[in-house]
């Protein structure tokens, strides 16, 4: 698919010597997130994707040295809502694959970091238009069916934000070649924005398709290659943006899909010389077990390995007196129970202060009740589904606290302090001295803080996303300053004036 002309012409390379002086700006906006009413093309071609999928199993290969590799360790996705279905059928890969893979990956790394970045861009940005257009619906349908998403849930995940990941970073990564130091007549300097020597792990979640996309994407945008191993539970979706990718043009070896079990990964990868960075999205304790694994093998390492963790979090909304109830009450129920409340941002804590709780609860009891729990593939009226499996409480639970209206300000700080996270967080409230002391109190208590609005939803290149504490290391998906983790520069000055004397003038 062509690119419209005004960005083909934007990504024009510069002149040769003077490209610390061009500025490159490129023009991209978020996907637009369809409605699929009653009657449109976009709902005709989801069902039919639906419909082929019926009764299907994909088999999904490891994919590694550009080969396509079965091992004898089977194993199968269901789909969480029908577990007579197995969506996919995928091998584990073992040890030595893990190795090969490792050795695939390294060997093409200095010719894909050589590449320009304007040519590595162009692959993400044809990805993004293959997913907006001819693959949109197959993406969705195998996130619904596999993963267990409604039709909006997986509009806005597989689609939209995949779609503006691949998009907003390749702008950022274009944009980022304007970030140069200063330069003087007598020498030029300039800033090169190399890939990370050696491989990046990627470890993905099961509950947002996008991030699997994005985690194994942003390095490989930045010029690093990739290990990939992704959820069993998204095995389906995620082999399909491998495949994307590859239809885009990213060269075979540049990121190895490598389905495997996570402490034979983990093992594996850590203890690789060539281990330069790990980009993770799950919980905590696999975090911190695998930021362990790190710190025992530092020596065997080249070079100090980039950790970049997003994990999880137990999200609050604060209600204060002043609030507007329908905003409480309809935002709390689609930020606890949409997608069965497995994301990370879902809102698990209510704070209610005791003059409103009544209307707040007559009104969140008779809402909850109309709410459909079923087959989204079949129903779309359908508002979550099942839950991905039985190994955690990860799911649509909501606890309230109600006090005393006058003890606001205490409410806020038990808030900051009672949950080791700090993921993200909500106030609802008119007054605005009232949100100023909010904004204040909690200031690490959320890395993404919303003010009359739920506590999910972050869009990317609006709402950067991710927090500190026991939530992650807070590196922003969705904005430039993540492609920084994937990058190492190297600052290069060029003199153009002879140096002829070793003394100091005012030695003589
Ligand atoms: P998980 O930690 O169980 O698994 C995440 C990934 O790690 C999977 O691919 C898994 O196979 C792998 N893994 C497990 N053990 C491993 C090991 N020893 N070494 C290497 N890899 C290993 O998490 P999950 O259940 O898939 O995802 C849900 C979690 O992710 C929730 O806690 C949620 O809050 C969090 N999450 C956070 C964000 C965010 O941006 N902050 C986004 C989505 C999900």
């Amino acid at each position: 698919m062509l690119l419209p002309p005004l960005r083909r012409a934007l990504l024009g390379c510069p002149r040769a010597g003077l490209r610390w002086q061009h500025r490159i700006a490129v023009e991209v906006t978020n996907e637009p997130i369809l409605e699929f009413k009653q009657g449109s093309p976009e709902r005709a071609a989801l069902q039919k994707a639906l419909n082929d999928l019926k009764g299907k199993t994909e088999a999904i290969p490891c994919v590694v040295g550009g080969e396509e590799v079965w091992t004898s360790d089977v194993r199968y996705q269901l789909s969480p809502f029908n577990h007579s279905h197995k969506v996919a059928k995928f091998c584990y890969a073992d040890k030595d694959l893990l190795n090969k893979a490792i050795n695939a990956a390294v060997a093409v790394r200095k010719e894909w970091d050589l590449k320009p970045i304007q040519d590595r861009a162009q692959i993400f940005f044809k990805a993004a238009d293959i997913l907006s257009g001819p693959r949109r619906a197959e993406m969705l349908a195998k996130t619904m069916i596999g993963q267990g998403k409604t039709v909006m849930q997986a509009e806005i995940d597989a689609a939209a934000e995949l779609i503006d990941f691949f998009r907003f970073n390749a702008k950022y990564a274009l944009e980022l070649e304007n970030s140069q130091p200063v330069s003087i007549p007598i020498s030029t300097n300039s800033m090169v924005y190399r890939g990370l020597e050696g491989f990046v792990a990627a470890v993905s979640p099961f509950n947002f398709t996008a991030i699997g996309g994005n985690l194994a994407g942003a390095p490989a945008l930045m010029g690093n290659v990739v290990l990939w191993k992704p959820s069993d539970a998204a095995m389906l979706s995620n082999f399909t943006i491998y495949r994307i990718l590859l239809e885009a043009g990213l060269p075979p070896n540049v990121i190895q899909f490598v389905p495997a079990d996570g402490a034979v990964f983990g093992d594996t990868v850590t203890s690789s010389e060539h281990f330069c960075g790990l980009n993770f999205t799950g919980s905590v304790p696999t975090f911190k077990h695998l930021w362990k694994q790190v710190s025992e093998n530092l020596d065997r390492y080249r070079t100090f390995p980039r950790l970049a963790g997003e994990c999880g979090g137990k999200n609050f909304h604060f209600v204060h007196s002043s609030a507007d109830v329908p905003s409480v009450v309809n935002g709390t129920l689609r930020s606890a129970f949409e997608y069965s409340g497995q994301k990370c941002s879902a809102c698990s804590r209510l704070y209610a202060p005791d003059s409103l709780w009544p209307q707040i609860k007559a009104k969140l009891l008779e809402e909850h009740r109309k709410i459909k729990v079923g087959d989204p593939a079949q129903d779309f009226a359908t508002f979550f589904s099942a839950v991905i499996d039985d190994k955690e409480i990860f799911g649509p639970v909501l606890t309230v606290y109600v006090y005393p209206e006058k003890q606001y300000k205490e409410i806020l700080q038990l808030i900051d302090t009672t949950s080791p996270y700090g993921l993200t967080g909500a106030v609802f409230a008119q007054d605005k001295h009232v949100i100023q002391e909010a904004r204040t109190l909690l200031r690490n208590a959320a890395g993404n803080f919303y003010i009359n609005d739920k506590s999910t939803g972050a869009i990317v290149a609006q709402q950067p996303f991710g927090g500190a504490r026991a939530s992650g290391t807070n590196d922003k998906p969705g904005s430039p300053f993540y492609l920084l983790r994937w990058t190492s520069p190297q600052a290069i000055k060029e003199t153009h004036v002879p140096l002829g004397d070793w003394q100091y003038a005012y030695m003589q």
